[in-house]
């Protein structure tokens, strides 16, 4: 069953969604070369709690123990932070990272450049940035959630990039995961039709080789099959009468916010 929300329960999501907006705008000053990962989630757990009411969405959910994922390279998503994990110039990291306010959750993520990244790992982050943002603008009423993948997919793919298959977006609200999936493929018209009220979590992962992904050991981290580069950039957003409208963008004007966030994942 889709939960479609209301005015009010949009703007509660939005509430959470500016918190996990400032935290991936300050940890764009963090992530630098030789900072651990562990540094990254205890900063923004922090930054989290320092806002009355609220708390890292992740953090126990499943099982998983951190704040943050932090999947750096080859890692697609769900890595977990740790001391022994320090960044180098030339990595890619991707912060995943979900908030839970007043009982509405918001989910988010960005892939950063850790120092200078070479020209291939440029193109990948702007691809994937784009393709969530094109996913996005086909998130509107009488298209169905295919027509969304088939967006992504059309521009992951015509980069030369392949998007993963086994891992999807999803609607949120009271949950941290609600119906309905949202995947980064598929063909027009297919799936639910959407609807003003549903709020779903965009997440493009494209990979720089092959689709196929594999989990390590830990039971968490995914990783390309292949060990490629892999981005990942996600949004909530709310279907709404006319575009969708991004909740978990830097506060201010779309066209401003849109490029402030742009800014936090560019070299
Ligand atoms: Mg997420």
């Amino acid at each position: 069953m889709i939960r479609l929300k209301n005015r009010g329960e949009i703007e509660a999501i939005a509430r959470s969604g500016a918190i996990i907006a400032e935290v991936l705008e300050a940890l764009r000053d963090e992530v630098i070369p030789g900072v651990t990962t562990a540094k990254l989630d205890a900063f923004a757990e922090d930054l989290i709690r320092s806002h009355r009411g609220a708390s890292p969405a992740f953090k126990g959910l499943y099982g998983f123990p951190a704040t943050l994922c932090t999947s750096r390279n080859e890692e697609v998503v769900h890595g977990i932070p740790s001391s022994k994990v320090q960044l180098r110039e030339g990595d890619i990291l991707k912060v995943d990272v979900g908030v839970r306010l007043n009982g509405w959750y918001a989910d988010a993520a960005i892939t950063y450049p850790v120092g200078n990244i070479d020209i291939q790992a440029q193109r990948l982050l702007e691809v994937t940035r784009e393709a969530l943002l094109l996913g996005i603008e086909a998130a509107v009423p009488g298209n169905h959630v295919g027509d969304v993948g088939v967006a992504i997919q059309r521009v992951a793919e015509s980069a030369g990039f392949s998007v993963v298959r086994d891992l999807v977006g999803h609607g949120l609200g009271r949950e941290p995961h609600e119906e309905p999936q949202v995947p980064n493929f598929g063909k027009p018209g297919q799936g639910p039709r959407l609807v003003e009220g549903m709020v779903l979590a965009i997440e493009p992962m494209v990979n720089l080789g092959r689709a196929e992904v594999s989990t390590r050991d830990d039971g968490w981290t995914v990783v390309t099959w292949d060990g490629s580069l892999s981005a990942h950039f996600e949004h909530t957003v709310a279907v709404t009468n006319g575009e969708a409208q991004i909740l978990t963008l830097p506060s201010g004007r779309r066209s401003e916010a849109l490029e402030a966030w742009r800014a936090i994942s560019s070299g």
